[in-house]
């Protein structure tokens, strides 16, 4: 039985990977902030919580994630933890490019003081690519970061590259566009429009109020995704890989689709200007054929294949 540690379990992209390392015989270690404050919902959604074990450590204190790596001695560890969100990187930009760069210098140096062999995955971001010259971004696109957030991930995503060439870890980025789910936090936009337009339609609030719909993303789904992070760490030798859907899409076309789709009219969508960031991607999409030659990832949907299931599941989950 292999033994894997997942920072970040309690969010979106940490219980689908623990949900499919758990369907693959693993030892699922999550690694949580504290044991008392620690939002498991997300884990008990998805009915693993019970199947794995949890262990409380600070990502920026390297003592104590070298006493995890002695203790459960694991194959594998995907580092998901980070503050996630773009917008509240303006808002919190040193605390995000602090967290975001510190803790996973010291998940690499702990791999290299503890155990070389251990394989290492970090979420990194198309967000660290921000202003390019041509569509579609691939691995060898240069990085020109245009938020606290993409600083911070670019800086994580170097070190990965440093440690990988300095001390031969084996150490990946995996370079993921959005991807979505039932389990994404409110605070994201796709969450967001479909959250808001089910208020809407039972008469709970009487308008959708949002910043500038006209940039274009990638969009994917988040189970598929979680898949090439394991795929990644399966293959004899260490290297960077998309993911992503290939294609982008307006904010303001999912708005549509999902208002069309629910039959609300979208005259109550309200242009907001303080919901703008000071510096935005205007589009962004990637080509996804190095991870699908090479890991063998398998993506087809389209992203209004995803909305269809993410505005099910979520009418199912608020009639229940
Ligand atoms: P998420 O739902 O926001 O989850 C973030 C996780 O990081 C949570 O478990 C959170 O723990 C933990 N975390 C945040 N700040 C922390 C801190 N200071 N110390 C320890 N843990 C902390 O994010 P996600 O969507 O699953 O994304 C997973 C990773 O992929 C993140 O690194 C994200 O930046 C990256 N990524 C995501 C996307 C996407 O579209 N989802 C795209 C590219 C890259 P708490 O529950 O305690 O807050």
């Amino acid at each position: 039985m292999k033994t894997a540690v997942i920072t970040g379990i309690t969010g979106q992209d940490g219980a689908y990977l623990a949900h499919l390392l758990l369907q693959k015989n693993y030892r699922v270690i999550g690694i949580i902030r504290s044991y008392n404050n620690s939002n498991l919902s997300k884990l008990k959604h998805l009915q693993i919580e019970d199947q794995l074990k949890l262990e409380e450590c600070d990502l920026t204190d390297i003592p104590s994630i070298i006493n995890i790596l002695k203790k459960y001695q694991p194959q594998e560890l995907y580092n998901l933890a980070a503050q996630s969100s773009v917008g509240l990187s303006f808002e919190q930009p040193i605390g995000t490019i602090t967290f975001n760069s510190i803790s996973v210098l010291n998940l690499l140096e702990s791999i290299k003081i503890v155990d070389k062999s251990i394989r290492f995955y970090q979420a990194s971001s198309s967000e660290m690519y921000g202003r390019v010259a041509r569509l579609p971004i691939t691995e060898e696109t240069p990085m020109h970061p245009l938020s606290p957030y993409a600083i911070s991930k670019a800086t994580a995503c170097w070190s990965v590259v440093n440690y990988r060439e300095s001390y031969g870890l084996y150490a990946c980025n995996g370079v993921l566009f959005n991807h979505e789910s039932y389990l994404r936090t409110e605070n994201f936009f796709v969450k967001k429009i479909i959250k808001n337009a089910l208020a809407i339609k039972r008469g709970q609030q009487t308008e959708l109020r949002v910043g500038n719909i006209d940039i274009k993303r990638d969009f994917g789904y988040a189970p598929e995704y979680v898949k090439a992070m394991w795929l990644m760490l399966q293959q004899p030798h260490p290297e960077d890989y998309i993911i992503c859907s290939g294609k982008s899409v307006s904010l303001r076309e999912i708005i549509e689709y999902v208002f069309n789709k629910l039959e609300i009219p979208l005259n109550v969508v309200i242009s907001d200007p303080t919901l703008f960031r000071p510096t935005d991607i205007k589009d962004i999409y990637g080509d996804n054929g190095k991870a699908k030659r090479q890991l063998g990832w398998n993506y087809t949907l389209s992203f209004f294949d995803v909305l269809n299931l993410l505005i099910e599941e979520e009418v199912k989950r608020t009639k229940n």
